[in-house]
């Protein structure tokens, strides 16, 4: 799902109302870039579901090294209905 102005500018605030940018576990860089969100397949019944249920998540890439982080997008109160 790819990002609007308005989800911007949530993750903008979620992230000032948290203290700012994390800082990457490996090169301790704070710069970073969202990408679009992503769904995760869940599990159910011990098997992945794939085409039913997912976990939205908002990837965050460290421009330095690439390392990524993954935020639920619910919790971040972004929109993740098309
Ligand atoms: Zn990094």
């Amino acid at each position: 799902m790819a990002l609007d102005a308005t989800d911007r500018q949530t993750i903008t605030a979620w992230f000032d109302a948290r203290g700012g940018s994390p800082t990457c576990p490996v090169c301790k860089g704070v710069q970073w870039v969202s990408q679009d969100l992503l769904g995760l397949p869940t599990i159910l019944d011990g098997k992945v579901a794939l085409g039913r249920e997912t976990f939205v998540v908002l990837p965050m890439v460290c421009v330095n090294c690439a390392y990524c982080l993954f935020f639920n997008a619910v919790l971040m109160g972004l929109n993740t209905e098309e």
